[in-house]
């Protein structure tokens, strides 16, 4: 059955970077945008449901690009309270087999009102900060991605330096070697996979970028010879700001092996970012999701980083797009996901804040007014409920297996 919204008269942001459109309209039909412009130039289809935006924004839903989503009981609700702020795709770098599961049935519709999962997969070295398919050695790396791509894997992720979560280790430990992150990459990109690093420090930031790992992620103790290297070689930078910014060291207090070495970081991480924006890397939006409940709500932090990149020197619209577009052509999703065009999957989101003047109000769940995804209206606030039937809540959650 065609079903089809238009969205009309709201300020429109398209993710792509472009001037926003005062009086806009969004056509959307059967899951896809089929149309966006001025609200003078195209009439809604007289079949068309109609969803009055005058005086809020009308924006792409987010895109969390590092996140920590397992398909456990606890998911469905995480993703589901995440799409009703606004976040309409999170992509989980531990979703491993069990997120597989929980993303295939969001897909398939099986359970309604997440977020979209795309689910990453963990090879790492034994003893390596993230653990699951442990693999040493680069024929063995290669199998082991050959295995997570056979269960399913959107992308591949792996660790080259230790992290500030384990008592027992620091940043500046090697993870994997420059020989074993070179054969990952190869064989994930052999399957058309992306491979996504957790990587602080050098050596490993220097072996990531030779090997040519798509996404760096974190670099909290980041050097210009890293950020350099990562813009000569096209990769995305995904800093995750929000690890090393003042809140979330606060949260920690009670770990300090963790809030040591992420005050040192504090500084460096943020210089990094700085340089990174100043000579053109493709910065990318992650923050290590959902975080600590002592300190951010479900979706906080995502909105967070946005800020946290805008104190960096990005303007808003510029870290609006590293959530949007940037985060979807770091995954290679672009063709379908990131930007309000023709031909996209319609995952939009209308909100009574102003993000290009009060990316702080985002912190406030009340400033989303309404979430699309997939072309269907998953959540609309009390005044919009009025007018839109939002479609039965599913059943209570139930475990994944
Ligand atoms: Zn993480």
């Amino acid at each position: 059955m065609a079903e089809a919204i238009t969205v009309l008269h709201g300020r429109l942001i398209d993710g792509t970077g472009a001037e926003p459109v005062e009086d806009s309209a969004v056509v959307v039909r059967d899951g896809l945008i089929e149309a966006v412009g001025r609200a003078d130039e195209l009439a809604p289809g007289v079949e068309a449901e109609v969803i009055d935006a005058t005086g809020r924004t009308v924006m792409p839903g987010l895109i969390e690009g590092h996140a920590h989503v397992s398909g456990k009981h606890e998911s469905q609700r995480r993703l589901r309270l995440t799409l009703q702020r606004g976040i309409t795709t999170v992509c989980s770098v531990s979703a491993n087999t069990g997120g597989i599961a929980l993303r295939d049935a969001i897909d398939s519709g099986d359970v309604r009102g997440c977020a979209r999962l795309l689910a990453g997969c963990i090879v790492s070295p034994t003893n390596g900060h993230v653990r699951f398919r442990d693999a040493d050695g680069p024929w063995e790396v290669r199998k082991a991605v050959r295995e997570m791509v056979q269960a399913g894997a959107d992308f591949i992720k792996t660790a080259a330096s230790g992290g500030f979560w384990g008592k027992n280790e620091v940043c500046a430990m090697r993870n994997y070697t420059y020989e074993e992150l070179a054969a990952l990459a190869d064989e994930a990109h052999a399957w058309f996979r992306p491979v996504v690093v957790h990587c602080h420090t050098q050596p490993g930031l220097g072996n990531c970028i030779r090997a040519g790992i798509d996404q760096i992620h974190h670099g909290a103790f980041i050097d210009e010879e890293a950020v350099h290297g990562i813009q000569e070689r096209g990769l995305h930078y995904m800093p995750t700001l929000s690890v090393t910014c003042q809140r979330n060291i606060d949260a920690l207090s009670d770990q300090p092996w963790q809030t040591r070495e992420m005050t040192q970081a504090q500084p460096v991480h943020r210089e990094g970012v700085r340089l990174a924006h100043e000579i053109g890397v493709k910065l990318a939006v992650g923050t290590d999701y959902p975080g600590t409940p002592k300190t951010w709500k479900i979706g906080d932090r995502t909105w967070w980083e946005l800020w946290e990149l805008v104190q960096c020197g990005l303007s808003p619209m510029e870290a609006i797009v590293a959530a949007t577009r940037t985060n979807a052509e770091a995954y290679g999703r672009l063709d379908e996901l990131g930007t309000l065009e023709p031909g996209k999957r319609a995952d939009l989101i209308v909100t009574s804040a102003d993000p290009l003047a009060d990316l702080p109000a985002f912190q406030h769940a009340e400033s989303i007014s309404l979430v699309i995804k997939d072309g269907v209206v998953e959540f609309a606030d009390e005044q919009y409920r009025q007018h839109y039937r939002i479609r039965e809540p599913q059943p209570p959650d139930r475990p994944q297996d």
